[in-house]
């Protein structure tokens, strides 16, 4: 197989600086220690089935440089297979700590033993030109030592792929701070890459979202401010790689109690962080056409409870039943199936015996802010509209309903109650329990899915 690029990420050991704010994975505990043998493995197979590789781009989370990260028979290893692989550009990141003579000589020198003479590019992660900022961020550089790192790559023939942050905190004027960084690293590097900065749960920054005080960048924002950089060849515009759902880090956050109909257990900053990243980031499962927005249950994660039981089995038989994108509606927010089991969606509970008047008109308010969110941020993907409706199997006096109902009013998507009225009101004034569950419900839920040949 001929490949044109290939990215490979092989984590070994922890990064020697390991303090970046925005830097989960140098703080994680027990990070493995693999072996000359395995490392040398991993990247053989990575690289199994490939005749011709153009580019290689070489992660592993701190310096590929650094001997207890990379030792140097598996930092030559890989330089023997890009040689076999006609590799024209290899890419590798390194804290400048690493670019050193020695380092940098050592490298060239086993090019020329090999003579192979292939692209090097250092990732060079500046993140900000603005010192200030780089000792807040606890990068360990400054603009003359990444200077230096850079120009020492230069005296021996290699480039510098400089990596810049487009939000980092402590600035106001991000487009500034990002032109100024802009105007430093260009004229000096190969290649720069803006990312929008995304933390995990080990990452002081990732506390500092949960503060509320910073976030990511949605799409809106981060094109704003890197749209000039849009057309120029040497500027590459990285708005969510490599981003993932939130992940928190228990042993480190506060644990919190999330129980209680009240405020606290509404407005969370674990729930904000996940509503903003579901609106903004999340991009649903490729098979997913309908959204079926289904109740919460005391027992999590929901799927476990009996309410979730019936549901799910008779969906199941649901011609679509694949293609409906299970999302359920609670205090935290909107939760879809496939998170229901991730911190704190199956850790918190909401005891209806408790609300109060003036919760249930919050509740209602937020809940409806946060469907609109993440409706109107996904209205392209599951193409609904005003005749593509959106499904719910809600009961009809509840806030949730309430609020997807006012939802869909503001942003002119149809809504169907899947729960059938007449059916509904006829049982709730025979004081039925467990109404939802109810097998003549369940049917109708069914058929009227059927109805519309899902
Ligand atoms: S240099 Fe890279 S790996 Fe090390 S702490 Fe900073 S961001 Fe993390």
């Amino acid at each position: 197989m001929d490949l044109d690029t290939k990215t490979m990420i092989i984590e070994n050991n922890k990064c020697a600086w390991g303090k970046c704010i925005f830097c989960s994975f140098s703080k994680k505990q027990n990070v493995q220690i693999l072996s000359e043998d395995k490392l040398k493995q991993l990247i053989e197979n990575e690289l199994d089935g490939i005749t011709t590789l153009k580019q290689l781009k070489f992660f592993n989370s701190g310096s590929f440089l650094d001997e207890n990260q990379i030792p140097i028979p598996v930092q030559d290893f890989l330089l023997e297979k890009c040689k076999q692989l006609k590799t024209e550009e290899l890419i590798f990141e390194c804290h400048p700590m690493f670019i050193t003579d020695k380092n940098i000589s050592r490298i060239r020198k086993k090019l020329n033993d090999i003579n192979y003479s292939p692209k090097i590019n250092v990732a060079i992660g500046l993140e900000s030109a603005d010192n200030t900022i780089l000792k807040k961020i606890k990068k360990g550089i400054t603009r003359e030592t990444y200077t230096k790192a850079v120009e020492l790559l230069k005296k021996y023939n290699f480039y510098a792929r400089t990596y810049l942050m487009a939000n980092l905190p402590y600035k106001k004027d991000y487009s500034k701070s990002l032109n100024d960084s802009v105007d430093f690293a260009l004229p000096m590097s190969d290649t720069i890459c803006i990312i929008n900065a995304y933390p995990y749960g080990y990452a002081e920054l990732f506390d500092i979202w949960l503060s509320r005080k910073w976030h990511p960048l949605n799409k809106n924002e981060f094109e704003k401010i890197t749209k000039k950089y849009k057309n120029n060849k040497k500027i590459e515009i990285f708005f969510d790689d490599f981003i993932s759902y939130p992940k928190f880090s228990l042993p480190k956050q506060k644990k919190v109690d999330l129980y209680g109909a009240n405020k606290f257990n509404l407005t969370h900053p674990y729930y904000e962080v996940w509503q903003e990243y579901l609106a903004d980031f999340y991009i649903p499962p490729k098979v997913k056409e309908h959204v079926l927005i289904l109740p919460c249950s005391y027992r999590k994660p929901y799927s476990m409870s009996k309410t979730h039981k019936a549901i799910i089995t008779r969906l199941k038989g649901a011609y679509s039943y694949g293609k409906i994108h299970q999302i359920m509606v609670s205090n935290p927010g909107l939760i879809p199936r496939e998170f229901e089991s991730k911190y704190p969606f199956a850790k918190y509970d909401w005891p209806e015996a408790q609300e109060t008047p003036n919760i249930k008109k919050l509740y209602t308010v937020v809940t409806q802010a946060r469907i609109e969110n993440y409706l109107k941020n996904h209205k392209d993907y599951y193409s609904y509209n005003s005749k593509k409706p959106v499904f719910c199997y809600l009961k009809y006096e509840a806030e949730s309903y309430i609020a997807l109902k006012n939802a869909c009013k503001n942003l002119d998507i149809s809504l169907i109650n899947l729960v059938d009225k007449d059916t509904y009101d006829l049982f709730k004034k025979q004081g039925m329990k467990d109404i939802l569950i109810n097998e003549m419900l369940l049917d109708k839920m069914f058929l009227g899915l059927a109805k519309r040949k899902l």
